[in-house]
């Protein structure tokens, strides 16, 4: 994955066991069915079949423009989907960033006068990572549809979700919904580097352009198992990413002669104590909601402790189980620190004065790195051993709302689009752009609204990316329904 600390949608259900038989409905609050409920024209069946196959048209062309970043050239995505928009009739405007880096935004208005704190605003990112083309079995942007899947750069992170957006956004203007609320179409760059044309420089730039009270974004996933949905898990929070150096420094010497204060060795001690610390449970209200609502989904005894993570006498024990079983919720449920590069010397016969590891950690929302290595500097105990935190550090957001109607709007979509499976909220061990629109006051939620099984979410940022047909006409039908449920009046 490219980037220090931006990481798109990972794999959720990495190590995941879920029983395909025992899906159950997930405890939706008060008030939101799920049974099917009359939605907009524009979601009855024949209609978002064609959308979808429209859709998968643009997603092509998307896939063969490519917006490898660097350099990203998105201007080329850019000026495609203003044609898409000017064909029907709806004005857009380029965002320029830098040379050949420009974002798109266009608007359906509800009224003439903006109330951007109900503006709901669809947002997917046009850039990709790089290819290895050596290990595709297909030309990463030929766009090569085969045995029911479309194989292409992109196609799940986060083209998909570009066409997706476009055509949620496209129906509402060809079926003259009434809207209750503007919807802004926003296509960005430079999201998978974070560099100087990403999300923040565009937000510095035009904000007044796209403001908005409510997001959808990539950065949740819908599992699917066996030609099942298992489950929708909707992002509402992320993990805050610092990336902070051990160093450990001694005397430099002869090699022949050994010193008890050989740098590498006191670095070595130091990451085996880091490497045996597990920092303390701590569940968040969303992880809170997405481990009840994902007991359910557990054979009997996996569910059992599931179930007991919340209960003073046996919650312990049960994080300690449900953490062997499963490294993805271990993450959920702490702050983690991963070793992830090593340097120290230049000659073989030489002791160095430094040496030094980085360690990329993960905050839950709420957590401070102080108090993290405060504790980290008890468990290491060596005063030749020192933190050093890089200024890269990702951005503690605000948590979106798991209460608001745009939340059970998306909810109440999911179920109906999937037969009622479980719809949970979700605390991302990634970061996304939404935590820079979160700090912005949006209620921004993560959906990458295609039913997945675990191998197409792996290939994602690997070789033979892909997405199958049927699922992408699922997810577009997802938006539309989305899009209607929260911003047209019925
Ligand atoms: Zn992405």
């Amino acid at each position: 994955m490219i980037g220090k600390q931006k990481i798109c949608v990972g794999i959720l259900a990495a190590g995941m066991s879920l029983g395909a038989a025992g899906i159950v409905m997930a405890q939706n609050g008060p008030g939101l069915p799920v049974s099917p409920a009359p939605v907009a024209t524009i979601s009855n069946a024949s209609s978002t079949t064609a959308l979808g196959q429209e859709a998968l048209g643009w997603l092509a062309e998307l896939i063969k423009i490519n917006t490898t970043n660097p350099p990203g050239n998105e201007e080329a995505a850019a000026k495609y989907i203003a044609g898409i928009l000017q064909k029907e009739g709806i004005s857009s405007e380029i965002l320029p960033l830098a040379a050949g880096r420009s974002a798109l935004v266009a608007r359906l208005k509800h009224a003439a006068i903006a109330d951007p704190s109900r503006a709901l605003l669809l947002v997917a990112h046009m850039d990709v990572v790089g290819v290895d083309k050596s290990k595709w079995t297909v030309d990463p942007f030929g766009a090569t549809i085969k045995d029911g899947y479309l194989y292409g750069r992109g196609t799940v992170d986060d083209k998909g979700m570009l066409a997706a957006n476009l055509a949620a956004f496209v129906a509402l203007k060809r079926t003259g919904a009434r809207l209750n609320r503007d919807v802004i179409f926003l296509a960005t760059c430079d999201e998978e580097a974070f560099g100087d044309s990403s999300i923040k420089a565009l937000i510095a730039k035009n904000w007044d352009k796209f403001a908005a009270g409510f997001a959808i974004n990539e950065g949740g996933v819908v599992i699917a198992k066996d030609g099942k949905v298992q489950y929708t898990a909707v992002q509402a929070s992320e993990k805050v990413t610092y990336n902070v150096d051990v160093v450990a420094r001694g005397t430099s010497g002869h090699a022949s002669i050994p010193l008890k204060d050989n740098a590498v060795l006191h670095l070595a001690t130091a990451l085996e104590k880091i490497g045996n610390y597990s920092a303390p449970v701590h569940l968040t209200a969303v992880t809170r909601r997405y481990f009840e609502g994902v007991a359910s989904l557990q054979d009997d005894e996996l569910g059992k402790w599931v179930r007991s993570l919340d209960t003073p006498d046996r919650g312990e024990h049960a994080a300690r189980v449900i953490s062997d079983a499963n490294p993805a919720w271990s993450a959920m449920l702490r702050d983690t620190i991963s070793p992830t590069m090593l340097s120290a010397g230049v000659r073989a016969n030489v002791i160095p004065a430094e040496a030094r590891a980085t360690l990329n950690i993960r905050l839950l929302p709420g957590d401070t790195i102080s108090v993290l290595l405060a504790e980290l500097n008890k468990v290491v105990n060596d005063p030749q051993v020192k933190f050093e935190i890089q200024t890269n550090a990702g951005l503690a957001a605000p948590t979106s709302s798991l209460e608001n109607d745009f939340y059970s709007a998306i909810m109440k979509a999911a179920a109906q689009e999937f037969g009622g499976a479980p719809v949970l909220p979700y605390q991302s061990t990634w970061g996304t752009d939404s935590a820079q629109l979160r700090l912005h006051n949006v209620q921004a939620y993560g959906l990458v609204p295609f039913p997945l099984t675990e191998d197409d979410l792996k290939r994602m940022h690997g070789n033979d990316e892909r997405i199958p047909v049927a699922a992408f006409a699922k997810g577009v039908a997802l938006m539309v329904r989305i899009v209607n449920e929260f911003a047209a009046s019925r």
